[in-house]
């Protein structure tokens, strides 16, 4: 266990209102930053701090995300009852100690996408998870789900993803925020099912500036990745950018498998790439960006055999010392009961990232987005805010 001093970079004044007036005391004490009498260790940044610093993020996904006050709304709206009694809706709608198998966990997702069924509460769902992220200053994030789970009301997956990019589409004129949807195809499904979901996303690809689809991905995959080549063979005709789940729990080699067969641009978590010299060289060398989930991967690796079992466990630094283009995501928010800034001050207490660490992911996050160049040019800015508090 690592032992902290609480010091003077906890008590910088907030009081400001732009970004970087807010942060000009913070960069007089720019000594804390940089080492002089303070060592790395000893940087306990605050958590307003954390919260006030620009954000991206590349893994989110909408059935994990819903805020509680938005279950419980789409919930008396379906005419779900869910418990009164707060502990109890905390198990029913996150990962506790309640959960004694991963197959529990999983389980926890049913309830938000039985709510997720209908166009009106797709529309607002998404619009609910903006207002939250945009609330701790992410200026952009690709909201990922798998549009075959939203079909149990009658909806086609062209109805799904038209009320997503909807939702998406209000959060980028009221909030400001930008980003997209990523399709999910579901690893336990069918390739040919895969294929008939790349094919109806197609007409919702490139139309980043309206919200809309700026990627697919394979999820609940554990080692049937060489049965989907020809899906993503067809997916990278039609244009998708892609990002694969794995290396999140079992083997590192499917890491290697998804970047040569299924073509991936991105790696969702990968965190157990640490176990291989090889495929860590390959992700350095070809700088294949990781969307580290830290917390959900200690929730899940409970229960894995070489596992993450916790915050001082986890290898997120070590991955970012490597040189390997880590960036950091929440994975669900409310089902891993967490958020960006949870996750950065996390990453402070546990893993010693201080400003630098925190430009560095930034920086990755932007070089990864999938949307088109121009929307990365918007969010050049925000590096920039980094950079000045490095620098100066
Ligand atoms: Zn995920």
């Amino acid at each position: 266990m690592h032992s902290f001093k609480t010091n003077h970079i906890s008590k910088h004044k907030l009081s400001l209102s732009p970004f970087l007036n807010r942060t000009l005391s913070f960069i007089k004490n720019r000594s804390n930053l940089h080492g002089q009498g303070t060592s790395e260790k000893e940087q306990i940044l605050d958590k307003k701090f954390l919260k006030s610093l620009p954000k991206i993020e590349l893994h989110c996904h909408v059935d994990g995300s819903l805020p509680l006050e938005t279950i419980k709304k789409f919930s008396q709206r379906c005419g779900i009852s869910l418990p009164k009694d707060p502990q109890l809706l905390k198990e029913r709608t996150s990962v506790t100690s309640k959960c004694k198998t991963l197959f529990e966990c999983f389980q926890l997702f049913n309830l938000q996408i039985d709510l997720l069924q209908t166009k009106t509460n797709i529309e607002e769902g998404v619009l609910s998870i903006l207002e939250k992220a945009s609330e701790e200053n992410v200026k952009y994030i690709e909201l990922r789900f798998a549009p075959q789970l939203h079909l149990k009301e009658g909806l086609t997956i062209s109805k799904v993803l038209e009320s997503a990019v909807k939702g998406f589409k209000r959060g980028k004129s009221e909030l400001g925020i930008e980003g997209g949807i990523i399709v999910g195809a579901l690893g336990d499904l069918s390739e040919q099912l895969a294929i008939d979901l790349f094919q109806s996303s197609a007409p919702f690809l490139n139309k980043a500036e309206e919200g809309g689809v700026v990627g697919v991905d394979l999820c609940r995959v554990i080692n049937q990745y060489h049965n989907f080549g020809t899906a993503f063979k067809i997916a990278r005709q039609l244009g998708y950018p892609t990002t694969i789940h794995t290396g999140e729990i079992g083997s590192p080699e499917f890491i290697a498998t998804s970047l040569e067969q299924l073509y991936a641009n991105r790696i969702g978590h990968g965190v157990h790439c640490i176990k291989d010299e090889q495929i860590i060289e390959t992700l350095v060398k070809k700088q294949i960006p990781l969307e580290v989930c830290m917390t959900s991967n200690v929730q899940s690796n409970i229960y894995f055999r070489g596992g993450f079992h916790s915050y001082q466990s986890h290898p997120v630094r070590k991955l970012l010392d490597h040189n390997i283009k880590v960036t950091i995501n929440t994975d669900n928010r409310t089902i891993s009961d967490t958020t960006l800034t949870r996750e950065f001050h996390l990453l402070n207490k546990y893993h010693h990232f201080g400003i630098v660490q925190f430009e560095k992911v930034f920086s990755n996050a932007l070089d990864s987005i999938f949307a088109p160049p121009h929307v990365k040019q918007k969010l050049q800015p925000f590096l920039k805010e980094y950079q000045s508090l490095t620098t100066n």
